[in-house]
Parts: structure tokens; C-alpha cells; sequence
């Protein structure tokens, strides 16, 4: 009896999927293919279909097979039980909010993008203040809505990071800021470790993809579940798990660009191939939080594909193919140039030290505006101050400052801290594979990364959203998340380059 009911719900659930695929593919189509005169009906299209979704997910169908699997929840399976219990969580914190909320919520976001485009635009934080101080109001009026134990950024975390709190992530970012801060501003000091004028030189574009695509099949990205393509800002997206696309862009005079997001977007992409297929629809056949979904692109992108092995391995490959702009150039050479610690303005340009110094910024911002020890009016003047103090930098005008990041003005308030996560979750997870599996670096430096897929997919792919992110941490690493794996990590390696 229990199975039968549980068939339904899988086929209800499997419904939902297929719409997010759908939705999922027009996406995608309009950021890669589609002409520009398609855009306002594709939005239409998109918005019809993800309302379809909405509506399903949030129906009375779906509450009346979870209570009659909740009732006979003794005959379930564990690995059932599992699923039942996080579509009950999704189910109720979906219809936490009044339909009514969500159109206003719908209308205040409209509004400050618009805002935020012409502010950025005029370089003007001004415009953006009256929208972004309504849209603060409702985030605050959200979480009183969704509800929280001790403070009202928990409820926004909850949305991108289940299970994340302020009282821990107040003790990651404290360690951020007495021992990130400080190690990053000593290797500021030191300058520049190595010329790094030829990364600047003319690569190019078509050598340049064919690079990236032997890039992501050596990683084991699967190109008969996957593509690639070019657009503006890569992303990775899910259809289902054995249609799983990545893209990437090309700039000709930094290689490291592409390279850089054909391994991010890989390491995303095969954590989304590593979902099983018999789990498609259900919370276990999806990923877990995005702090983790980072951490596996992040893995990828530097823990591998920043590190002197993975280079040995590839060296061959790269210096045949720019022969002309690598000409002198050692490996060894080129290692400690694509690992430049330099202090700057934009968080999408910094490197993987400072990066989390931008992140701390705007925790501690995000954190002030809930909890209203910060107003929207002081926003500006506290960001700068916050940059010259853990960055050392001056911020010359709103657009290379406050106003650098569009996600503030689309209400996603509580998402910045995951790409923190991202990095310390690597951090620790690739410290231990290290441990678990012999001869890693050895096997990287052969260009032999399949071990350390298995090994992820082992622990991580296949279990999907079975364990939320900091339960999953202990399983894998047996202790809770903590900063030491990510700072002992940047210490030799930049201790090194930098001659510490
Ligand atoms: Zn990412």
C-alpha cells in the first residue's frame, strides 16, 4: 500500500522535474542561441512555465500523498523515509508565504534591477536606495514568514544552504578575519612573486576551445550527457542528469579566463552527472546546497587545476599549442603566474585569497540589514570602509563598489557566503581525499583524475540532498566545517610561491 502511494508521489514529483527541464532548456536557449527580438516572449514562456511548476509544488495533491506516506511512514524504506522527509520540509516552507507576498515580492525585484541597472549605469548609489531599502523591508518580512530560531538571516541562509546558521558562520567568517585578512595583506606586501606580462599576449579563440574541451574530457565530463558553448557569462545547467551543459567564454588576451571557467563549470557539471538517474524528481536525484555545489567546481578549478601537477600533466599539451607565447616560459614559470595574489575591487576578478575577503564584505553587510544594525542609507560609506580595512583598497565610485554585484537587487539576500563555503568545503574534502587515496598528487601529475571522480562521486554525488551540507562535512571529513583545511592549504601553497 505504502509503494503504491509512494509510486504517485515519485510520478507527481517526476511531473515537476520535467517542467524544470523545460524551463532549464529555454533558459538556456536564450542565453545561447536565441535571436534578440525572442526575448520578451521567451520570458513570458519561462515565467508560465516555472508558475506551472510553482503551483504543483506548492498543490493540495502533493500534501495529501505526503500525509498518507508520513502515516505509513513504518513500511518505508530508510532511503524513502529520506526523500518523504525533505519534500514535507520543501512542501511547508514553499507554502509559508502567502501568494499575495510573493507578487510583491515579484514587483519590488523588477523594480530595484531596473534601479540598480540605471544606478551602475550613472554611477549613482542614490537611485538604487529607496528600491533596495523596499526590498530589504520585505526580505526582513520573509523571514519573519518562513521563520527562524535565533536570527532572521538563518531564514534566507535556509533558502540556498539548509541547516546553515548565523552562530557558525560567525565563527568561520571571525577566522576569516584575524587569519585571512592578515596572510593576504602579508603577501600583498611582498608584490608581485613572478612576471606574468605573457599571459597577456594574443591566444587564440579556436586554439583556445579546443583547449577547453580536452580540458573537460580529461576531468571525465561526459560529452555524450553534455555540451559546451560560448556565452557571455558561463553557467552550468540540468535537464537530467545525462544532459548535464556547461559554457564558457573566450577572452584572447586571457587564457586563463577560459580555462578557468571550463574548470569551474566542469567541476559543477559533473557533480550534476554523478546524480543517479533512478533518483530523477526526487529530493536524493538532486544537489545538495549550492555551498556544496561550489565546493565541487571550486575543487576542480583550484585545488586541481591551480596546482603545479596539474600543469605538469598539461604542459605538454599547452606549450605545444602556444609555443609562440610561452616561449621561455617553465612550468614552474607558469604555475607561479596564474597564482598572482593581488589586491582589487571586483569579486569576480579576485583571486582565490582575496576572493573570500569580498565574501566577508557582504556577510557582514547582509547580516547588519536583517538584523537592522545597518540601514540601507549607510550602505555605501560602510562597504568602503570595510574594503580599506580587510582589502587595503580605495573604492573610487559606487559602480566599482557597492554597486558591483547584482544580487542585492534581485532580493538574493543570503547567497554570498555559499561561494565561501564553496572554497572551505573544498579545502577540507580535498584534504582528505588526499588522504584516502593513494598517490593522489602523483596521479594528478599524470593527468590521471578518474580516482579523485570516484572518489567524489562516492561520497557526494550520489547520496544528492541525503545528507544537508554540514551533516554531509562530518560524514566525509568526521568534524564540522572549520578553516583551518583551507588556511593550512593557502599557506604552503602561497607560502611557497611568495618564498614566506
Ligand atoms: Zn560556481
Amino acid at each position: 500500500m505504502a509503494n503504491e502511494i509512494y509510486a504517485q508521489y515519485h510520478a507527481y514529483l517526476k511531473k515537476i522535474k520535467d517542467l524544470n527541464g523545460a524551463t532549464a532548456l529555454l533558459h538556456w536557449d536564450n542565453e545561447v542561441n536565441a535571436p534578440k527580438n525572442g526575448s520578451a516572449f521567451r520570458a513570458q514562456q519561462l515565467a508560465t512555465l516555472s508558475g506551472i511548476a510553482h503551483e504543483l509544488s506548492t498543490g493540495s495533491e502533493l500534501k495529501e500523498l505526503l500525509d498518507a506516506l508520513w502515516e505509513k511512514k513504518e513500511e518505508l524504506t530508510a532511503e524513502q523515509l529520506r526523500n518523504v522527509e525533505l519534500s514535507r520540509s520543501d512542501y511547508a516552507r514553499a507554502t509559508k508565504v502567502p501568494t499575495e507576498f510573493v507578487k510583491n515580492m515579484t514587483k519590488a525585484r523588477a523594480a530595484s534591477f531596473q534601479a540598480w541597472l540605471k544606478a551602475r549605469k550613472e554611477n549613482d548609489f542614490q537611485i538604487f536606495k529607496e528600491p533596495l531599502k523596499a526590498l530589504i523591508a520585505l526580505k526582513r518580512e520573509e523571514a519573519e514568514l518562513k521563520g527562524y530560531e535565533d536570527h532572521p538571516y538563518d531564514a534566507l541562509l535556509e533558502e540556498y544552504e539548509k541547516g546553515a546558521r548565523v552562530k557558525d558562520l560567525d565563527v568561520l567568517f571571525k577566522d576569516v578575519r584575524e587569519q585571512l585578512v592578515a596572510f593576504a595583506k602579508e603577501l600583498r606586501e611582498k608584490g608581485q612573486a613572478t612576471d606574468s606580462a605573457f599571459l597577456s599576449k594574443k591566444y587564440d579563440k579556436d586554439a583556445q576551445w579546443d583547449l577547453g574541451l580536452k580540458l573537460l574530457k580529461q576531468m571525465g565530463y561526459d560529452f555524450d550527457s553534455g555540451r559546451q558553448d560560448v556565452s557571455a557569462h558561463p553557467f552550468t545547467t540540468t535537464f537530467s542528469p545525462t544532459d548535464v551543459r556547461v559554457t564558457t567564454r573566450i577572452d584572447e588576451h586571457n587564457p586563463m579566463s577560459m580555462i578557468g571557467s571550463c574548470i569551474h563549470e566542469g567541476g559543477h557539471a559533473l557533480y550534476e552527472q554523478g546524480l543517479l538517474d533512478e533518483n530523477y524528481g526526487l529530493p536524493l536525484g538532486s544537489a545538495d546546497s549550492l555551498g556544496i555545489h561550489e565546493s565541487q567546481s571550486r575543487l576542480w578549478e583550484n585545488n586541481v587545476g591551480l596546482s603545479q601537477v596539474y600543469w605538469e600533466a598539461n604542459w605538454s599539451e599547452l606549450s605545444s599549442t602556444f609555443s609562440e607565447q610561452l616561449e621561455g616560459v617553465s612550468v614552474e614559470h607558469f604555475y607561479k603566474a596564474i597564482n598572482q595574489v593581488k589586491p582589487n575591487l571586483i569579486r569576480i576578478e579576485a583571486d582565490e585569497l582575496h576572493y573570500h575577503l569580498h565574501v566577508l564584505v557582504r556577510y557582514e553587510l547582509e547580516k547588519g540589514l536583517m538584523e537592522g544594525s545597518i540601514e540601507v542609507d549607510d550602505l555605501e560609506e560602510m562597504w568602503n570602509a570595510k574594503y580599506k580595512e580587510f582589502l587595503g583598497v580605495d573604492v573610487p565610485s559606487a559602480a566599482k563598489g557597492v554597486l558591483q554585484d547584482v544580487h542585492w537587487s534581485e532580493g538574493l539576500v543570503g547567497y554570498f557566503p555559499t561561494y565561501s563555503l564553496g572554497s572551505f568545503y573544498a579545502a577540507q574534502f580535498f584534504a582528505k581525499a588526499s588522504e584516502e587515496i593513494d598517490n593522489l598528487e602523483e596521479l594528478i601529475r599524470k593527468g590521471e583524475t578518474q580516482p579523485l571522480l570516484n572518489w567524489l562521486r562516492e561520497k557526494i554525488h550520489y547520496h544528492g540532498r541525503r545528507y544537508n551540507a554540514s551533516e554531509l562535512c562530518v560524514e566525509i571529513t568526521g568534524e564540522p566545517l572549520n578553516l583551518s583545511y583551507f588556511m593550512d592549504y593557502v599557506r604552503a601553497k602561497y607560502g611557497a610561491i611568495y618564498g614566506l
